[in-house]
C-alpha cells in the first residue's frame, strides 16, 4: 500500500498536475487582421444569420493547460478531426446576443452578463469548460471594434453575436471532454419583421415535446433545436408557422418555436388583467428577453390594473379564456424578434382567435412592451446596467 503510494506521488514529480490551469485571460488577445475590410452590405440585404463579419475569435482549451491565447483572426473554417466529441456525442451548446450602434454614438450589448451567465451553466451541465464570463464580454467587445464598420445602423439593425462552445476531443469514446474550443461568430442583421409586425399563427403541439423534467431544455444545447425541425415542418404543412409547446397530461403551455411565450387574460368579473409566462422549472429556456418583460411589466404596468404571473396555465385554459372574451393578447419573446405576436392558436382542430388591435398586427401591450425594449437596447432610455458600452465608434 505504502509503495503504491510512494509511487503515485512520485510520478507527481514527472506530471506537473500541480501547476495551476490557465483562466481566460482578454489581456492576452493576439489579433490578426484581414488584409481588407469588406464593404457592408445595404441594410435591405441583410437576411438574418447569412452574413458574417470580417473576423471571429477562437480560444482553445485542454484540460492539461486550461484556456489558451484567445485570438481574433480572419472568419474562416475550422480544421478539426473527423473524431472530435462534438460530432458524435453532441457536446456543442452556444448563445445568442445582440451588439448595438446607439443614438450618443456608443456599441453596446445588451445584458450579455446574462448570456454569459447562461453559458457557463449549459458548458457545466455538457462538461465543458467554464470560463470567466466578464472576461469573454471584453473579447466579445474587442471583436466587435475590429469589424465595426459591418455593424449596421438604424432602428431595428443590429449585430447578431453568436458565441459557441464545442468539445473537440479526439476519440470516440464517450467521456468527459479534454479539449475544448470557444469562438464567437457575429453576423450583421435587420428587424426581425421589415415592415412592422407580422402576427404568427402557432398549432398547439402534444404530438411532440420539446423538453421535460430532468432534461435539458432549459440549457441552449445545439441537441435540443434539431429534433424540433420536424414537428415545425408538420405544423407547416396544416398552416402553422410555429409550434405552441405543450407539457404533460395537464397540456400546459411552455414556449414557442425557440421562443419564451407570454399570454395576457382579463377577468371578466374583476376587471383585472394578467400576464402571465411559464414558470422556470427546468423545462424553460431561461429567456434574457423573458426576464427583461417580467422586470419592465413589474415596475411599469399598475397593479391595481395588471398581475403579472410565472404559473402553470394550459392550452384548455387559453381556449376557455378566449371563449368568454378573456383572451387579451399573446406574444413569443426571444432576442432574435424580441416580441413576436400571435394571431391564432390551433387546438383540436379549431383555430383560437388572439385578439389584436384593429387593423394592426398586435396587441397593445405587446407593442408597449416591443418599444420599452427597444428603447434601452438603442440608449435612448437608462435602465441600470443593462445596456453595457463594449466598445467605442471613435
Ligand atoms: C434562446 C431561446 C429563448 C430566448 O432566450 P433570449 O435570451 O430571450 O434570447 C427562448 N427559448 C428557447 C428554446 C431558446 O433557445
Amino acid at each position: 500500500m505504502l509503495r503504491i503510494q510512494q509511487l503515485k506521488s512520485g510520478s507527481f514529480l514527472f506530471r506537473p498536475f500541480s501547476r495551476s490551469l490557465a483562466s481566460l485571460d482578454a489581456s492576452k488577445v493576439k489579433i490578426t487582421n484581414v488584409r481588407e475590410h469588406s464593404v457592408p452590405k445595404p441594410n435591405d440585404q441583410l437576411v438574418f444569420g447569412k452574413t458574417f463579419t470580417d473576423h471571429m475569435l477562437a480560444i482553445e482549451w485542454t484540460a492539461e493547460k486550461g484556456w489558451g491565447v484567445p485570438e481574433i483572426q480572419p472568419y474562416g473554417p475550422l480544421t478539426l478531426d473527423p473524431s472530435a466529441c462534438v460530432f458524435h456525442y453532441g457536446f456543442e451548446l452556444f448563445e445568442g446576443l445582440k451588439a448595438y450602434k446607439t443614438s450618443d454614438n456608443k456599441i453596446t450589448m445588451f445584458r450579455p452578463d446574462m448570456n454569459m451567465a447562461r453559458m457557463n451553466k449549459s458548458a457545466a451541465r455538457i462538461c465543458l469548460p467554464k470560463f470567466d464570463s466578464e472576461e469573454l464580454i471584453k473579447l466579445m467587445g474587442k471583436l466587435i471594434q475590429q469589424d465595426k464598420h459591418l455593424i449596421p445602423e438604424g432602428q431595428g439593425y443590429s449585430l447578431y453575436v453568436r458565441p459557441t462552445l464545442i468539445g473537440t476531443t479526439p476519440a470516440l469514446g464517450v467521456s468527459t471532454p479534454d479539449r475544448a474550443l470557444l469562438f464567437v461568430i457575429t453576423s450583421p442583421v435587420g428587424p426581425y419583421y421589415k415592415t412592422g409586425f407580422k402576427a404568427v399563427r402557432l398549432e398547439a403541439t402534444d404530438y411532440a415535446t420539446r423538453a421535460w423534467p430532468g432534461g435539458v431544455g432549459d440549457k441552449k444545447l445545439g441537441a435540443n433545436y434539431a429534433p424540433c425541425i420536424l414537428p415545425q415542418l408538420q405544423a407547416a404543412s396544416r398552416g402553422y408557422q410555429q409550434n405552441l409547446w405543450l407539457f404533460g397530461p395537464e397540456k400546459n403551455i411552455t414556449e414557442v418555436g425557440t421562443m419564451n411565450v407570454f399570454f395576457a387574460f382579463k377577468n371578466s368579473a374583476t376587471g383585472k388583467k394578467e400576464l402571465v409566462t411559464a414558470p422556470l422549472d427546468g423545462t424553460i429556456l431561461e429567456g434574457v428577453t423573458r426576464d427583461s418583460i417580467l422586470t419592465l411589466a413589474r415596475e411599469r404596468l399598475d397593479p391595481k390594473e395588471w398581475e403579472i404571473n410565472e404559473r402553470y396555465f394550459s392550452i384548455n385554459e387559453v381556449a376557455e379564456k378566449a371563449a368568454k372574451g378573456e383572451l387579451l393578447e399573446a406574444f413569443g419573446a426571444g432576442t432574435a424578434a424580441v416580441v413576436s405576436p400571435i394571431k391564432e392558436v390551433g387546438w383540436q382542430g379549431k383555430d383560437i382567435q388572439v385578439p389584436l388591435l384593429p387593423g394592426e398586427q398586435s396587441g397593445a401591450l405587446t407593442k408597449q412592451i416591443a418599444q420599452w425594449i427597444s428603447e434601452i437596447q438603442y440608449g435612448k432610455v437608462q435602465h441600470g446596467n443593462w445596456s453595457r458600452v463594449v466598445a467605442e465608434l471613435d
